[in-house]
């Protein structure tokens, strides 16, 4: 990805001694190498984040916060000392870290405690063509409920925003801002800074959807701007079903509860409830304990290799693969945006997107293929579908060679 990065400095990338680290990239699929190119989906798990799981089942494991018992302890040291790693990796007090299941909560939750008391008959909501279905439809049910409107800008035809668009869909009526940072199924990097700038001109609340940047983009929360972040763990060499809402302190100081139950109260009668602080007040019932502990070993992984290194061979990778494809016949790619992260997604002639995927999976090759989640954006590009493979750390030039020679047969077999 070429976004300025972390000014981390960039290490040797050794790709080979970075693919040891990863134990499944070894297995055997349709009895030959993988080829994984599957990462926005979701990325495979270094060694050390596989151990830090484990060690924290075998010696830690108990429940946080409750009890006074040295395992209780164990698990609550671990736990909330993953917050503290996560809040360092954003540059955020730990206060300012609500841990989820991932992003999809996390857009939830703001949509829900945030949004919704806020929310008239009349406003709008304001979204772009290529956002997730986790970036419409919590939006889109409570602005439902509310009579409030979606108003999503335009996508050109190289899979850039239309910033001048968008800028012009900005009115007195717009009362939240949701953005995608990289599209998942483009790949296009959006002008977040800038377009951040303008909702703050106007004292518009800004979300920006990071599932497709934490894990590629160095994100400074404060020098960001926005008011909100969201991701998942597993999009970066994390566990699934966790990942976290980044937000400011005093807006989360500001927020109702959304779910109720332990952990996010003060005190309890069957008349009245009182909430404890943020961020716990947004974290009801037994944590993903292993969950947050894997993910900061996730961001201790990265941090080991450096986000600079990494996005620097993924936007080689992505050269690469973009010159490889080029050379497929009757293969048309989706997404060609100056500002574009690792992702080469795709049509073919006399083909659809299932059937490329089937065959490419009869070479090792493990490609997503459909709506990528993002139903509006295949309607604006007139596809029901495309196939996407996506780049991550461990991906090598070898990965690239042997999805372009299995879509060279692929594309014989279509003709
Ligand atoms: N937003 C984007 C851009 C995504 O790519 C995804 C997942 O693919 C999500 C949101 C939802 O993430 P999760 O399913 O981890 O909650």
């Amino acid at each position: 990805m070429n976004a300025p990065l972390t000014g981390q400095p960039a290490l040797a990338f050794d790709i080979d001694a970075i693919r040891a680290q990863f134990p499944i990239l070894s297995e055997q699929v349709r009895g030959g190498r993988l080829a994984y190119l599957d990462n926005a989906a979701t990325t495979q798990k270094p060694e050390s984040v596989l151990a830090a799981i484990d060690d924290y089942y075998r010696h830690k494991n108990s429940n946080v916060h409750r009890a006074v018992h040295d395992l209780a302890e164990r698990a609550t040291t671990a736990y909330e000392g993953a917050r503290d790693r996560i809040a360092q990796w954003f540059k955020v007090a730990r206060e300012e870290i609500v841990f989820t299941r991932g992003t999809t909560e996390a857009i939830n939750l703001v949509a829900y405690s945030f949004l919704r008391p806020r929310l008239q008959a009349g406003d709008e909501v304001l979204l772009t063509g290529m956002e997730h279905h986790s970036n419409i439809v919590p939006w889109q049910l409570v602005a439902k409920e509310k009579g409030a409107k979606i108003v999503a800008a335009p996508v050109l035809d190289d899979g850039s925003l239309d910033l001048e668009g968008w800028t012009a869909l900005l009115n007195e009526r717009t009362k939240f801002i949701a953005v995608v940072h990289v599209s998942n199924s483009l790949g296009t990097v959006n002008p977040v800074e800038q377009m951040i700038a303008a909702a703050k001109a106007r004292g518009i609340p800004v979300l920006v959807d990071g599932a497709q940047s934490v894990a590629h983009i160095a994100i400074d929360f404060p020098a960001l701007g926005a008011d909100f972040y969201t991701c998942s763990a597993h999009k970066a060499y994390g566990p699934t079903g966790f990942g976290c809402l980044v937000a400011k302190r005093a807006i989360l100081d500001a927020m109702p509860p959304w779910h109720g139950g332990g952990d996010m109260i003060r005190t309890v009668s069957f008349e009245e409830s009182t909430w404890n602080e943020a961020p716990y007040r947004f974290e009801a019932g037994t944590p993903d304990m292993a969950g947050a502990v894997g993910f900061a070993a996730a961001l201790d992984w990265i941090a080991s290799v450096g986000l600079d290194a990494i996005a620097a061979h993924e936007h080689a990778l992505l050269l690469e693969g973009t010159a490889l494809l080029a050379a497929v016949p009757g293969l048309r790619m989706i997404g060609t945006a100056k500002n574009k992260g690792g992702i080469l997604a795709f049509v073919m002639d006399g083909g659809h997107a299932q059937d490329i995927g089937t065959i490419l999976d009869q070479y090792g090759v493990a490609v997503r293929t459909g709506h990528h989640c993002t139903m509006p954006l295949m309607a604006r590009f007139g596809v029901p579908a495309t196939v996407r493979a996506s780049l991550a750390a461990y991906n090598n030039r070898e990965d690239l060679e042997q999805l372009a020679k299995a879509l060279h047969k692929a594309s014989r077999l279509l003709a």
